[in-house]
């Protein structure tokens, strides 16, 4: 509107003025005289007036093309603006470059397990969607869990990219969201874009969590970054490294423990719990995997802390709580994982107690027009509800199908994440669906262990069986299973899958026990014997056991 008014108080002043300039003039040069100079003097007069009403006639054409060119931008039509200008102004006059509205109805921040997912599923399930926009920061992204297999099974990060076309027909833009500005609802990038949203989605992800441990700014201790040049960095490190100390026991430690002592390295594990991967399984299934370690010569020291990492620019040694000094040219620090939430935060949006974006059960932050998803968002625990610091790929890909059923009307909930793990050492795999039996008891579940173990192909004698063992915890009052663990070999991993769909949809004990199941003898354990259905079987034995221990108990008592 200002424009506007600007533009015409430019042409009404002139239209007035010139004319009344030409009256005065005539009337104080001679608007009676008839001789020859004054009739020149008039006809010099009329000229002067033709020109200038010609040239407010062009400014005012021009004026007419700057305005329609305004409205058209702010009409957020995609204006081609060198074309649409330069086809409406007259040659003379330099075309006034006129800012295009970026705008696309869903924008996604973060391109990794939980961005990519979302673009898929966005489109898959809202035909009517229109432009999704996809901003990730880092011009490749990595497949987070194949991080330690670049070091030994791999070979190198190029082997473990995600292809950009994984989403699909959504627009990249590689760059780095810097702001977001919720009234307007547009995200500001470090690259200068400002592009608007009906919805946004963060799935910015998590950052490797550093310890404030002495010495961990020295030369060659790395944490694990998703971030290709780093880890390119880390690999030359490791070529000419020989003895690696691995300060973290989790899952992630474990699997680089295993990925680095495959070429050649000495490799040792320092983790503060009793146990490797205390947080992901119960102690005997802990103490197999130690012993799959042990075989491949990696050195585990358990119930242990580190006081200091030591070295003259360079680390040298890492100096543990019980006084012990371990030689190393090398330090990975696994340790975890922090929610990624800058943006959020100083966007206001509220974050929860296990510090990610705080999200209601269809994944909407504090703003109902902002989603967060994947390792930034705040976890729920399926089985109490109560916050949890979990952050998984399987978890990051299911908010995703869940927010973006959400996106223009809540419909989907988020039931709260059950966690699904499974890992492999050498030859042995373990995995966990829900919680472990340590975990359950600790929420105050009182629960009952049906165990089966038995060869994983029928015979036992087929090429490549191996022994696995499948424990089912259950919740005693409602025979419900609240966890499965699993040892053995590959298979363990699609088991483990399966024990978390029994899990999520609540299946009682009695459920799986009048399973039918599918069996092959190269693929699977005997059906005599098979191990979700025996485990299950067990369980409901050892709740026949203890209600008829409670009746004598009870005759005892009278
Ligand atoms: C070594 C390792 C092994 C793992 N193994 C497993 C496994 O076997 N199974 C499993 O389930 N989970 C595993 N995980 C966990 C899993 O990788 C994460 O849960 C998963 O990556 C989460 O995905 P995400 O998309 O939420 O976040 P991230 O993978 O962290 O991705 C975040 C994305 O956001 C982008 N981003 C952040 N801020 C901005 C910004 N301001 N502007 C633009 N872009 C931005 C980042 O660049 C990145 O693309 C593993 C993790 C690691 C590190």
């Amino acid at each position: 509107m200002q424009w506007e008014i600007v533009l015409a108080l430019g042409i009404a002043i002139p239209i007035i003025l010139i004319p009344v300039a030409f009256v005065l003039y005539l009337t104080i040069f001679g608007l009676h005289a008839n001789t020859k100079e004054a009739r020149e003097r008039r006809a010099a007069a009329r000229r002067l007036v033709r020109e200038a009403m010609q040239i407010i006639r062009n400014k005012q054409a021009v004026d007419r093309s700057i305005l329609e060119a305004i409205e058209a931008a702010e009409e957020g039509q995609a204006v081609s603006r060198e074309a649409e200008s330069e086809a409406a102004l007259p040659t003379w006059v330099t075309p006034m470059p006129v800012p295009a509205a970026e705008k696309a109805e869903l924008v996604i921040v973060g391109g990794s397990a939980a961005g990519i997912q979302a673009a898929i599923t966005a489109k898959r399930l809202n035909n009517n969607v229109g432009k999704i926009t996809v901003i990730r920061k880092e011009s490749k992204v990595l497949v987070p869990c194949g991080i330690p297999y670049i070091f030994g099974t791999l070979g190198s990060a190029e082997k473990n990219l995600i292809p950009d076309g994984a989403i699909g027909d959504a627009e990249l833009v590689i760059d780095e969201v810097t702001s977001i500005d919720r009234e307007s609802q547009r995200v500001t990038t470090a690259g200068g874009r400002n592009i608007g949203y009906d919805k946004l989605i963060l799935a910015t992800g998590s950052l490797p969590a550093v310890p404030p441990i002495p010495g961990r700014e020295l030369d060659n201790v790395y944490t694990v970054k998703k971030d290709v040049e780093y880890l390119q960095a880390l690999d030359k490190a490791l070529a000419k490294a020989k003895d690696v100390v691995v300060i973290g026991g989790g899952f992630i430690g474990v699997e680089f423990a295993d990925e680095l002592r495959k070429r050649g390295l000495n490799v040792t594990i320092v983790e503060l719990l009793p146990h490797c991967l205390s947080l992901n399984c119960d102690e005997p299934f802990c103490i197999r995997v130690e012993e799959e370690l042990a075989k491949a010569n990696i050195k585990v020291l358990c119930g242990n802390g580190v006081n200091q990492i030591l070295g003259n620019g360079k680390v040298s040694h890492v100096e543990l709580s019980s006084g012990e000094q371990l030689k190393a040219d090398l330090v990975m620090m696994a340790i975890g994982s922090a929610p990624n939430t800058r943006l959020a935060q100083e966007a206001g949006l509220e974050i929860g107690a296990t510090k990610g974006i705080k999200v209601d059960q269809y994944m909407r932050t504090s703003d109902p027009n902002i989603f967060a998803i994947g390792d930034c968002a705040e976890k729920y625990s399926f089985f109490t509800a109560k916050p949890v610091p979990l952050r998984l790929a399987s978890i990051a890909t299911n908010e995703a199908r869940i927010a973006t059923s959400n996106l223009f009307r809540p419909c989907v909930e988020n039931k709260g994440v059950i966690g699904v793990f499974s890992t492999r050492v050498g030859d042995v795999a373990v995995g966990t669906a829900g919680l472990t039996e340590k975990a359950a008891r600790e929420a105050g579940f009182d629960v009952l262990i049906g165990k089966a173990s038995a060869p994983d192909k029928h015979p036992g004698s087929m090429p490549g069986a191996q022994p696995m063992q499948v424990n089912l915890i259950s919740d005693r009052s409602s025979g419900r299973i609240l966890g499965g663990e699993a040892y053995g070999g590959v298979s363990v991993g699609e088991l483990t899958n399966a024990l978390a769909v029994l899990v999520a949809n609540k299946a009682t004990a009695e459920d799986i026990r009048f399973s039918q199941i599918g069996t092959h003898p190269a693929l699977t354990g005997s059906p005599i014997v098979y191990h979700i259905v025996n485990a299950a079987e067990q369980a409901m034995v050892a709740y026949h056991e203890s209600v008829a221990k409670e009746r004598v108990a009870d005759k005892t008592l009278v």
